[in-house]
Order: C-alpha cells, then sequence, then structure tokens
C-alpha cells in the first residue's frame, strides 16, 4: 500500500500562553512512500517526525493537507479504520497480560464479519510470534521478558491485524546499544518479509541509513531531503543534511573561491571551476582526506588512532569551525606521528561548498 503525503501541515497553539506563538510541528510535507518500501525518517528531537507519524495513523488531524492510502483518502478516518499497525517508543504492554494475550488484544475488538474465533486468534498470535522469534514465550508476562524481548511482543501486536502500514515511532531508543542493533536488523528481515510499508522514525542517523530503502531528512518541521541513504550521504542538497549523516562527522571549514583555486586560510586546497568567486562555508566528509607530504592543506597533527583497517587522525586547522576535526584514511597510509603537522590531499568528490546565507549546496566542476 502506498501512502500519500500532501501538503500535510500540523499546526500547534504555544505552550507559552504569554508568547502566543503558534508551532508549526509539521510543514507542508509532500511524499508518495512507494508500497512495500521500508523508509526511515529523520530528524533531530523536536523536528516533527512524531507529529508526522500521528496524522498518518489518525491519532492527529492536520491543520491542512491530505493523507491518501493507496488510492482513499484516509485524512479524516478514525485510527481503528486506517488499518495501521503503531509501535512506540514506551511500548507499553499490558503488564498483567501474557505475552499471548498482548498479542491477541487486537484481535479481540474485530466486529462482524472480521470477528474471529478463538482457534483463529490463538493461530494468528503463533505465526506472528514465530515471525518475530518469540513464539517460545507466549506464556510469559512483560516483567519477566528482556528490553529486546518486549520490543518484538509490542511489534507482533502491530502486526497481527496484518496492517496495510506499520509506524515504527523510535521503537529502539530504550534498548541497549547492542540489542538495539540486533533489533533493528530484526525489524528489516520482518519488514521485508511481510513487504508491509513501514514508516520508522529514529533521531539516530546510523540507524536509519543502515535499514532503510529511503531516508525523509527533517529539520524544523520541513523535509529537507528524500533519497536513497547513500544518495543523500553523496549528494546532501545543504549544510544541515550534510552535517546530521555521517560518522565521525563532517568536517566544516570557512573558505573561499578566488580565480578557480579552492582556499582554506591560506592554503589553495584545489582547482575548482564554474563557480563564482566568494566565501564559502566547505564540508569535507571523513574520508575526503589522503595523507601525502606534499598535500594541500596543512594542519597540526594531534592524536593518530590506529583501528585495524583504517587511522582516524585528529588535527587542528585556523579555518575549521570546530577547531578540530577528525579524518578516517587507510592504514595502508603511512603517517608519521612525530611530526607536528600533517598535509593533506582532498578527494573533489567529498568535498561540498555551501552558501554562506542560505547554507544550500553550491556546485562546482572539478578542474
Ligand atoms: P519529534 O518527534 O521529531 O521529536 P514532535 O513531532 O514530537 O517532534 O514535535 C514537533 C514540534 O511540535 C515540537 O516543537 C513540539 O514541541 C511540538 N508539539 C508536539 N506535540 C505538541 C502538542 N500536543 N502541543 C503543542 N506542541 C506540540
Ligand atoms: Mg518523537
Amino acid at each position: 500500500m502506498k501512502v500519500i503525503l500532501q501538503d500535510l501541515t500540523k499546526k500547534f497553539p504555544s505552550r507559552n500562553k504569554k508568547a502566543n506563538t503558534e508551532v508549526t510541528a509539521v510543514d507542508c510535507f509532500n511524499f508518495e512512500i512507494p508500497d512495500g518500501k521500508l523508509i526511515g525518517l529523520l530528524g533531530p528531537s523536536g523536528c516533527g517526525k512524531s507529529t508526522t507519524l500521528n496524522l498518518i495513523c489518525g491519532l492527529q488531524q492536520p491543520t491542512s493537507g491530505k493523507i491518501f492510502f493507496g488510492e482513499d483518502e484516509v485524512t479524516h478516518l478514525p485510527p481503528e479504520n486506517r488499518g495501521v499497525g503503531m509501535v512506540f517508543q514506551n511500548y507499553a504492554l499490558y503488564p498483567h497480560l501474557t505475552v499471548k494475550q498482548n498479542i491477541i488484544f487486537p484481535l479481540e475488538n474485530l466486529k462482524g464479519k472480521a470477528k474471529l474465533s478463538k482457534e483463529e486468534m490463538n493461530q494468528k498470535a503463533l505465526e506472528i510470534a514465530k515471525l518475530v522469534q518469540i513464539d517460545a514465550l507466549m506464556d510469559r508476562k512483560p516483567g519477566e521478558l528482556s528490553g529486546g524481548q518486549q520490543q518484538r511482543v509490542a511489534i507482533a501486536r502491530a502486526l497481527v491485524k496484518m496492517p496495510k502500514v506499520l509506524l515504527l515511532d523510535e521503537p529502539l531508543s530504550n534498548l541497549d546499544a547492542r540489542l538495539r542493533l540486533q533489533t533493528r536488523e530484526e525489524i528489516r528481515r520482518i519488514q521485508s518479509e511481510t513487504k508491509i510499508t513501514t514508516v520508522f522514525v529514529t533521531h539516530d542517523q546510523d540507524e536509519a541509513m543502515s535499514i532503510s530503502d529511503m531516508i525523509v531528512v527533517m529539520n524544523e518541521g520541513k523535509v529537507q531531503q528524500i533519497g536513497k541513504p547513500q544518495d543523500v550521504y553523496n549528494d546532501p542538497v545543504n549544510l544541515f543534511v550534510a552535517k546530521f549523516l555521517g560518522t565521525p562527522p563532517i568536517c566544516v571549514f570557512d573558505g573561499r573561491v578566488e580565480a578557480g583555486s579552492l582556499i582554506i586560510g591560506s592554503d589553495k586546497v584545489m582547482d575548482v571551476d564554474s563557480v563564482s568567486d566568494g566565501e564559502y562555508t566547505i564540508g569535507i566528509r571523513p574520508e575526503g582526506f589522503i595523507v601525502n607530504d606534499n598535500g594541500t592543506l596543512t594542519c597540526n597533527l594531534k592524536t593518530v588512532e590506529v583501528m585495524g583497517r583504517d587511522i582516524s587522525i585528529v588535527s587542528e586547522h585556523g579555518s575549521c569551525q570546530t577547531g578540530s576535526f577528525r579524518s578516517i584514511v587507510s592504514s595502508e597510509q603511512g603517517i608519521d606521528i612525530t611530526k607536528a603537522s600533517v598535509q593533506f590531499d582532498l578527494k573533489p568528490s567529498k568535498v561540498f561548498l555551501f552558501d554562506k546565507e542560505t547554507q544550500k549546496r553550491v556546485p562546482f566542476q572539478v578542474k
């Protein structure tokens, strides 16, 4: 089932009564979520992710705009008639019910033709429990499960009615680091097997990048960029997106273009074409640096960490907006750690120019 968001907007009255300014939590969101795909909705806290999910599932009504499931408009349909499954961050299982009873719960309220017999309900619960691999735990209470197991129960409960759309709101944030990794792979597997159109909300770029078919990057209620994770990483439309994606983060410098040369501080680092002279913000991905004694960017060497395949170098440059920055080079590139400075060449495809005012990406050609 494809899901279409059309000019979707949600405004809230200000919480501060004196200020009397409304908050635009979601600002004219337009997107056609392709059928059967897993979409990662990504952005910092407060950017409007949960509100977007609540609008899709019907827990909140938009101020303006429309939502379609397939060809049908659902904007004003109550949540129970939309066929959505939702998993929240605090997955709130019923503590006094067993795993099986928790999973069956959404089936018990089905009416009319959809009504199921006890056997049918048990059968469905077992199928779903097998899918999320908790079928051995059916008679336990939530208190007798680990965090990861409880999260699986919550996912099973959201899936048991075979929803057309599955919405997951930061479903992994209550889990410890290892379990988070494991559970996100599980979610990917379950989604691939069921092919249910899924929106997965997270503020963790690594999480979104690793499991999504497409990511939507949001900031302050506005969609910044939509695309395949690797495409967005390689081709950010603005400084916000460039900074939000990637670990270690992109290195940001103040620089300028003069007569076809890109200059950082007093270092002429690259020849560039088809870009006008002026000041720019320059982003360089950590993997865009090549150690070279005759390299064009000269930095003070701070620390070098060898991590197996890679070397992580922390160095300083007067024009770096954060003072120091971390670059990642292959351990095959020798680096003399006794020296006070390090020289880098840059990989042009890893260098981005941004307008100082608008922070939009400014394309350039490599000479
Ligand atoms: P996220 O899930 O990305 O952290 P939310 O969608 O929860 O963000 O919130 C987006 C913005 O809307 C925030 O500024 C938040 O304070 C505001 N907001 C969310 N829900 C309400 C509400 N019920 N009343 C007023 N403001 C709200
Ligand atoms: Mg939220």
